[in-house]
């Protein structure tokens, strides 16, 4: 069924935006700018807590809590019970991965642009269990090459951990196709969505992963300090969290215990529930509109964005795929990185640096120490792509 959207006003969205008065951001990357009914809907959880009591407001916010977790189930396609709220994609991504009951010699397969934490994670785990990471290289267009990725297949991989889009690149790779290889060779897949939730529809089940990892403040529009997982029914029955307290298990006899039947075996109990309230509120703001539309618009003003950089003197564009989305990352000959931020931010123009250490294989691969990630979305105005690149072209005119 068709649900009904609201239609897309540029300059509706810019005013429920209080930031867009204040700055031109292209850090939506690293976290975008929130709207309105998000910080209200945060505040006011934060008033109830002062005037009520903190157990008190939670009460209250029963309802609101349970349609939280409704909300990112529609979000991503599937069922309330299969979501876990986390406080960040870190954190979600690390309590699906620490679960998977890893033996010696099984193969982790992965792409160039995985990101450092899920990296890291592989490393810990190959020290710990003798598990091995292979990294599959990336096509002529630099995405995940499929055709390596299906050679490397057989009968000791255990998982498939693919990194959606990168936290250092315009690249989205081809998750589902990914996913296609995984469903059939009978594989763990798990995605690392926390760039690509909130720039481009999301569909689980089209998407053929198990597990998915996203983060709230990012392309979402949350507040900090939000994340969320999904785990697949079938798969979550087999896997004991590396981490459990007394609201992921009940604690059955003295020397007994039982999980959780559904995905919040992998939560803690405490949490910041205004937040996670404004998660919920920022999934449907974002649900509202046509998300094919928003999407197209993110596309196209990056890749305006792209054709107005790549002419400047010294200037490099980095984005590379078949597909490319809001993130827009280049180097500038005889600058840093960092300098060129905060000139930028000197002018209230947001952007952030991405460090060689993000994505080092990737960023290795390519010879980059460092990038200056300009990302985009739906809310920025081509007024803005335009005023930014007269403010790059100016301080390089120096
Ligand atoms: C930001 C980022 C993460 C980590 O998300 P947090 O919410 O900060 O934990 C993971 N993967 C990618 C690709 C990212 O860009």
């Amino acid at each position: 069924m068709e649900r009904q959207t609201r239609a897309f006003d540029l300059a509706q969205v810019r005013a429920e935006t209080p930031g867009c008065t204040e700055v031109l951001h292209f850090n939506n990357a690293g976290a975008a700018l929130m709207p309105q009914p998000v910080v209200d809907s945060v505040s006011a959880h934060l008033q109830r807590e002062a005037r009520h009591g903190g157990y008190e407001a939670a009460e209250e916010a029963r309802e609101a809590l349970v349609h939280v977790y409704e909300a990112v189930a529609m979000l991503l396609g599937c069922q309330p019970s299969e979501v876990a709220l986390v406080e960040n994609a870190t954190r979600a991504w690390d309590m699906a991965f620490y679960a998977i009951p890893f033996a010696p010699g099984d193969r982790i397969l992965t792409g160039m642009a995985e990101y450092a934490s899920n990296y890291l994670a592989f490393l810990q785990m190959t020290r710990r269990t003798g598990v091995r990471v292979e990294v599959i290289p990336d096509d002529e267009y630099g995405q995940i090459s499929l055709s390596a990725l299906r050679n490397a297949i057989d009968e000791h991989v255990r998982v498939i951990a693919l990194t959606h889009v990168p936290t250092n690149n315009g690249l989205v790779n081809p998750a589902a196709e990914v996913g296609r290889i995984a469903r059939e060779a009978g594989v763990l897949y798990l995605l690392d969505a926390t760039q690509s939730v909130g720039q481009m529809p999301l569909d689980v089940r089209t998407l053929g992963c198990d597990i998915l990892a996203g983060t709230g403040r990012k392309f979402l529009r949350g507040p900090r300090g939000t994340g969320f997982l999904y785990v697949r029914q079938e798969v979550l029955e087999q896997l004991e969290p590396p981490l459990i307290d007394l609201h992921a298990a009940s604690w059955t006899a003295p020397d007994q215990y039982a999980l959780r039947p559904d995905a919040r075996r992998f939560e803690c109990w405490e949490a910041s529930i205004a937040n996670r309230l404004g998660l919920g509120a920022a999934i449907d703001y974002f649900l509202q509109w046509d998300q094919q539309r928003l999407w197209r618009r993110i596309r196209d003003l990056a890749y305006l964005l792209r054709t107005r950089l790549t002419p400047l003197p010294g200037v490099i564009v980095h984005d590379r795929g078949v597909v490319q989305g809001g993130i827009v990352t280049f180097t500038v000959e005889g600058w840093e990185a960092e300098m060129i931020r905060q000139a930028l931010r000197r002018q209230h123009i947001n952007v952030s640096v991405v460090s060689q250490q993000a994505a080092l294989l990737d960023m290795q691969a390519h010879g980059l120490q460092t990038l200056v990630r300009a990302s985009v979305h739906y809310y920025n105005s081509e007024e803005e792509v335009e005023r930014f690149a007269r403010a790059l072209e100016h301080l390089l005119a120096g």
